[in-house]
């Protein structure tokens, strides 16, 4: 039989208000994502409270509930505090946790996945380049879970690719060399700087992401191909990413003094969760 209460590792991935003083948390353990209640947890007297903060890495000791497990205990391992100081870095923390939130299926096992998250929110709260911390991460991910995108062969015809690949399908699966691209006309283009970004992070581990030196037209080029390869596995895009364009304008355009920016800290700390 077993036991009524368990320990297991974890990162709080998405938060939500239920109830009147509950929260459910979604978590990734190495064995997969689950959802769980933390009983009272809006009480201001709640021993929890301080300790089920979205990304914070635990360990949680749960009591086995009739529908969801109950967390009666956090011991935080990492706290993630510095990434919490920067508005880019909530912002691709939340995008790194939403898009295994989508991808990965509950007590779907996979420790791959859990430790990509948390080098990712490790590099992340050291100050990495939080862009191509998140392309590395993307890449690694979809591997991991069966949706590496082909960079290495043609996506349609299985053709080793050259470096006069120039075009990159998300339909297709991947980059598709030059004849197969006359036949795809959608597929966008791509520059051959671009091409070996996306090669080298898929090849490389993804802790040295944040210390290469890419021209900023390259990065926004990996980017946009990323976003249309998980667009098209996803059907549609995050949430978080609208977050992440809004701190980069406001970033850009507005004044410190004058970015109002309450609302976005709220939402990216999971507190207007829609629940869903
Ligand atoms: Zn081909």
């Amino acid at each position: 039989m077993r036991d009524r209460v368990y320990r297991t590792e974890a990162v709080i991935i998405r938060r939500s208000d239920v109830g009147e003083a509950d929260r459910v948390l979604t978590i990734l353990t190495p064995l997969g994502k689950q959802r769980v209640v933390a009983r009272g947890a809006r009480k201001i007297s709640s021993r929890l409270a301080g300790h089920i903060e979205l990304f914070t890495h635990a360990t949680l000791m749960l009591a086995i509930g009739r529908n969801l497990h109950i967390v009666t205990q956090s011991n935080p391992l990492e706290r993630f505090d510095r990434l919490r100081t920067d508005l880019e870095r909530i912002g691709a923390a939340y995008y790194a946790a939403e898009l295994v939130d989508r991808l990965v299926e509950e007590a779907d096992e996979n420790r791959r996945a859990f430790a990509l998250l948390l080098a990712t929110l490790r590099s992340l709260d050291a100050g990495a380049a939080a862009d191509l911390t998140l392309r590395a991460y993307e890449l690694h991910l979809l591997d991991a879970l069966g949706y590496r995108p082909q960079l290495h062969i043609c996506a349609v015809c299985g053709e080793l690719l050259t470096e006069s690949t120039d075009r990159f399908s998300a339909s297709a699966g991947g980059a598709v060399c030059p004849r197969c691209a006359i036949a795809d006309r959608q597929a966008p283009p791509m520059s051959l700087p671009a091409f070996k970004l996306l090669r080298y992070l898929q090849a490389q581990p993804p802790e040295i992401a944040g210390d290469l030196r890419i021209s900023p037209a390259t990065r926004a080029e990996a980017e946009r191909l990323m976003r249309a390869y998980l667009h098209q596995i996803l059907e549609r895009d995050l949430r978080s990413l609208a977050f992440l364009e809004d701190v980069r304008l406001t970033q850009h355009l507005a004044e410190p003094d004058h970015a109002d920016t309450t609302g976005m800290r709220r939402f990216a700390q999971g507190d207007n969760d829609d629940s869903n």
